[in-house]
């Protein structure tokens, strides 16, 4: 897979597929701009080169239509900002109108084409799709690792029409990272399994027996690995249907000689709210009425030790219900056992992600990684289907 690096971009117009999906509150205004900030590498290497720069992205879920709501627009204003020159708004993505607005650009300038997904046609990877976006430029590049886990037509149909495809530097930083943290780790190798569902986490988990020297579980998925260990876990979120599988993994994690943790005690709440009734209680006492929100204070202590020696750390899912602040203790402890150590950090996941922004331990991780459902995959031990794309046009001689 090449990079854009490895092209003649100057004076080329060249497209670069961003992942530009921010956070928007009720008045358009952008909440938090680190997604723009993550391509900036990219985009200022494309205008040192004098290259004619069109954005594509897409930005939330109009399924299909044009709602204006969910229009690049801000972002387009935001993003001049950053540069410090003018980005020029398409009136689409795709069209004689916007292919005029492409044709005109010289050199240094950036064009924003409209919410890919104002067109149903992207989602579904349609071939005519991504024909339409590739007749804009002479060189395509992905630059949107968190939708290259997706079969969508600006990260996959797209490249069998372009003339040149690569991949965008923070692509190539996401997955050399995480290839080096599974490849040649320096260990111990810690994983640290979290969030709501053990269902969503259990490939990556079976594929992480692979690579990893200790695991570490919290979270509601820890429920599951708590109810299989013989305790009852009260109201808890729990998948039942998950608790012999569970029993199956913790089996065969003890045969790889894997060192294994799991809560030894909860925050149990009567409820899921910020005013509940709150006490910690070791696994083996949680309330039959009540429920687990938190790893309790001492799973943070072992915890904390048990990353003393770590080397590399890859981490995935919060360890309670950290939105709420009575519940928010382990994830924001971790965060900050995690950012204070000196192994390699890696970060995945939406709700992990902010949960470290939160927690103010963001500035001292390694990698904090911008996709959740291509980070996911990563560690499921699959290949990204964009990133199988622009490998098939190189090796093809087509990047
Ligand atoms: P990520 O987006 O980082 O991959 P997930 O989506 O798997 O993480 O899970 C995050 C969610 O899990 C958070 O919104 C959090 O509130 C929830 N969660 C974590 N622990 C618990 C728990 N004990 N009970 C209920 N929900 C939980
Ligand atoms: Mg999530």
């Amino acid at each position: 897979m090449n990079t854009i690096k490895d092209i003649d971009i100057s004076k080329k117009k060249v497209l670069i597929r961003v992942d530009f999906n921010v956070p928007l509150d009720s008045k358009q205004k952008i909440t938090d701009d680190a997604r723009i900030e993550a391509v900036l590498p990219t985009l200022k290497y494309a205008l040192s080169r004098n290259a004619c720069v069109i954005l594509a992205s897409h930005l939330g879920r109009p399924e299909g239509q044009i709602k204006m709501e969910f229009s690049l627009q801000p972002v387009a204003r935001r993003l001049s900002n950053i540069l410090g020159l003018e980005v020029m708004m398409a009136p689409d993505c795709i069209g004689e109108d916007v292919a005029i607005l492409a044709d005109g650009m010289k050199g240094g300038q950036v064009l924003m084409l409209e919410n890919l997904r104002f067109h149903k046609e992207e989602t579904q990877n349609d071939r005519e799709f991504g024909k339409a976006l590739a007749a804009l430029c002479d060189v395509y590049i992905n630059d949107a690792f968190a939708v290259s886990h997706r079969a969508n037509a600006s990260v996959v149909s797209i490249t069998e029409h372009a003339p040149i495809s690569a991949a965008g530097l923070l692509l190539k930083k996401e997955l050399d990272y995480f290839k080096k943290a599974m490849e040649t780790p320096v260990r111990p190798l810690v994983a640290i399994v979290g969030g709501a569902k053990i269902s969503s986490k259990l490939s990556a988990l079976k594929n992480m027996l692979q690579h990893v020297d200790k695991i570490m579980v919290g979270g509601a998925m820890a429920n599951t690995f708590i109810k299989a260990s013989g305790c009852d876990v009260g109201r808890s979120l729990i998948e039942e249907d998950l608790v012999d599988m569970a029993g199956d993994l913790i089996e065969k994690i003890r045969v790889r000689n894997i060192k294994f943790y799991m809560p030894v005690d909860v925050v149990a709440a009567d409820r899921l709210e910020p005013e509940a009734n709150l006490k910690n209680v070791p696994v083996q006492e949680i309330p039959k009425e009540w429920m687990a929100a938190d790893i309790g204070p001492a799973t943070s202590c072992l915890f904390s030790e048990v990353l003393q020696d770590a080397g590399t750390i890859i981490w995935n899912g919060p360890m309670g219900v950290f939105e709420m602040a009575p519940f928010s203790h382990g994830t924001f402890d971790l965060a900050r056992v995690v950012s204070g150590s000196k192994a390699t950090s890696i970060i995945g996941g939406g709700e992990t992600g902010s949960a470290v922004q939160k927690a103010g331990a963001a500035d001292q991780m390694s990698y904090i990684s911008t996709g959740g459902g291509a980070f996911l995959t990563l560690m499921e031990g699959e290949q990204l289907v964009a990133v199988a794309a622009l490998e098939k046009v190189a090796s093809l001689g087509l990047s």
